[in-house]
């Protein structure tokens, strides 16, 4: 992919910084509609044409599994849970995870592609159980954009008719595997809903892009760009127009303003040689994650926002939410010793199970969906781990407890591959004033640059939802005949709640709303207090949903890019 030199004299009318989902869509739009646009991402460049997803697990020292990367060394996101000289901190007694990419494309290039629409009540929660605020938009605004994006980019499922879980414009889904339709079963039974996946992953050929062949790789990147990644299917076309110029290794370190508290452009560090660097933009988009876009604007600190830029509400790093998890794992008596054939399919489940209950019978508010996971993928380092234990679980006549090692071991991997299921809850957390980050005043990341501090407890609501969905996957276990790997957690573990930050879903830290004291962004995503800077990741959120925010972020971020072209149309801008 092209890199550009930056024109230094050149006043862009925009510049976009951070090029994941939120800054690609951005970028897609703007360079289509004519805009001038520069683009500053913090990491390298990123070609999944010349990615790893055609390699075997046995090609990577480790087969496959990290030596430097969280989630195995061909996964394609560079970044993780801590960077070399980007520090974060947490406040006392409070934890959060907070995972980051560094390149071309944000964690887009590894995510796991569930694209699930808000439905028409994940934008009125308020008014509905008077818990965290009401967005400033109903699904009916946001609808005509999930279509778009649907029709731009691709997105397989099955139609519902469920009233929250809105259809989108489907491409075919993939069949059910094995495995899967022993859980529909269960689930059934259970009164579990369950429907196909719905992911970005073509299953026909698609505005020049073509269609998955099912290697099930898709986290080591699409080679075809088959799958939804921002450098595959946004960032190649705005390239294409001539409008963009892309500056890679560009760390933003401040947006820069004017008297009037109005954007001029911003001020960056090239990571490389550590040198500083200015651009000048007519209107800033703020792009590079919920998390990193507020610590951006709470360190754009001037004589026209002494509180940190968009920040006169004082809500910038507030409000912060991530997504609930739980997660239970099952053998299937009934798929031991089964026969080998190939199933790969896209890479991800191919079933899901929507949210299907009615929290006005429940002890705790707002849903969450399950995903499911197993099969006979490509074996890698260290599958089917503690393979051994499985002897004491299954009750036949095999010899318990060793069998780690030699003839038994060999035979166990042949008979119990393929036999394994997980299953991980993904549910709604409601958004506090409380949960949030903040600059940390002691420390200033590799760049001289302040960093974050974050400070986030699970309140009852979440911690009752993890034991919920327990209880669930204990039922569905049970009526599919299968059994249950790991015992039930407790109260004393709190119900296994995964930790703050830990399911990557981090969304909220500038908040649009109607009223400028209580939100920084009006409702195209525009910052109350300069009209020329725009925020289009998951900082804008009002509320969370139990959906996997990207689909949502990227029809807000197409949103208000149409909306800053007919504003520039009319001279407002
Ligand atoms: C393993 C994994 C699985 C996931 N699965 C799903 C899923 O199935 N469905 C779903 O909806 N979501 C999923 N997500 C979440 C999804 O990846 C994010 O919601 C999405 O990528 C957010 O897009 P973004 O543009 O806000 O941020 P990112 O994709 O993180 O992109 C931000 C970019 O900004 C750059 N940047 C940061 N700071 C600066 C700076 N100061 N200057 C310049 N550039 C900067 C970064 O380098 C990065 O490239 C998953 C995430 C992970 C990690
Ligand atoms: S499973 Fe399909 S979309 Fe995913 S990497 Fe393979 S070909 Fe691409």
């Amino acid at each position: 992919m092209g890199v550009f030199n930056i024109k230094q004299n050149k006043t862009y009318d925009v510049c976009i910084i951070g090029s994941g989902a939120g800054g690609g869509m951005a970028a897609y739009m703007l360079t289509k509609a004519g805009a001038s646009v520069a683009m500053l991402e913090a990491g390298g460049d990123f070609d999944s044409t010349k990615g790893d997803m055609f390699k075997w697990n046995y090609d990577s020292p480790r087969r496959g599994a990290g030596t430097y990367k969280p989630f195995g060394d061909f996964d394609a996101c560079e970044g993780g849970w801590k960077i070399d000289g980007e520090p974060y901190s947490t406040k006392e007694g409070t934890e959060f995870m907070w995972f980051r990419a560094r390149m071309l494309g944000g964690r887009t290039n590894h995510w796991g592609r569930i694209s699930l629409r808000f439905g028409p009540n994940d934008f009125k929660r308020k008014s509905m159980d008077g818990l965290g605020d009401d967005w400033p938009i109903s699904y009916e605004d946001i609808k005509p954009y999930y279509d778009k994006v649907d029709q731009l980019i691709g997105v397989f499922g099955q139609k519902e008719g469920m009233y929250n879980e809105p259809d989108g414009i489907f491409l075919p889904p993939p069949k059910a595997r094995a495995h899967e339709l022993l859980i529909k079963k269960g689930a059934e039974k259970s009164g579990v809903k369950i429907s196909s996946s719905r992911l970005s992953i073509l299953t026909q050929p698609m505005n020049g892009r073509a269609a998955c062949h099912y290697c099930s790789e898709c986290n080591r990147g699409c080679s075809t760009h088959s799958n939804f990644s921002s450098p595959s299917v946004l960032i190649r076309p705005a390239l294409e127009t001539g409008k963009l110029d892309m500056v890679l290794n560009a760390m933003a370190r401040e947006i820069l303003t004017d008297k009037e508290g109005n954007a001029t452009g911003v001020s960056y560090v090239n990571t490389q040689d550590l040198s500083e660097h200015q651009i000048n933009a007519k209107i800033v988009i703020v792009a590079a994650s919920a998390c990193e876009s507020a610590r951006l604007l709470l360190n754009s600190k001037s004589a026209a926002h002494p509180n940190g830029l968009a920040n006169s509400s004082n809500v910038v790093g507030k409000y912060l939410m991530d997504t609930v998890g739980a997660r239970q794992s099952a053998i299937i008596p009934a798929l031991i010793d089964r026969s080998r054939y190939n199933e790969d399919g896209v890479g991800g489940g191919h079933i899901y199970s929507p949210w299907w209950l009615d929290n006005k019978k429940l002890d705790f508010p707002r849903g969450y969906h399950i995903e499911y996971g197993g099969g006979m993928g490509m074996p890698g380092y260290g599958f089917m781990s503690n393979i051994h234990d499985l002897n004491n679980k299954l009750g036949d006549n095999r010899p318990k407890g060793g069998g780690g090692y030699g003839a038994q071991l060999k035979n166990d991997y042949r008979r119990l591959y393929g036999a394994t299921i997980g299953m991980a809850g993904r549910g709604e957390g409601i958004a506090f004033k409380e949960n949030y980050c903040e600059i940390d005043p002691k420390t200033v990341d590799k760049y001289g640059i302040p960093t974050l501090r974050f400070h986030y407890k699970w309140s009852d609501f979440e911690i009752k939802q993890a034991k919920h969905m327990h209880e669930t996957f204990e039922e569905v276990i049970h009526q599919m005949g299968a059994i249950q790997l790991s015992p039930t957690p407790t109260k004393e573990q709190n119900y296994g709640i995964s930790k703050p930050g830990e399911i990557i879903h981090e969304v909220g830290t500038a908040r649009m709303g109607n009223d400028p004291k209580t939100s920084a962004l009006n409702k195209f995503c525009q910052t109350h207090d300069a009209k020329n800077v725009f925020v289009v990741d998951g900082a804008a959120f009002v509320s969370q949903a139990d959906k996997n925010p990207t689909w949502t972020i990227l029809a807000l971020a197409m949103r208000a890019s149409e909306y800053i072209m007919e504003q520039k149309k009319q001279n407002i801008l």
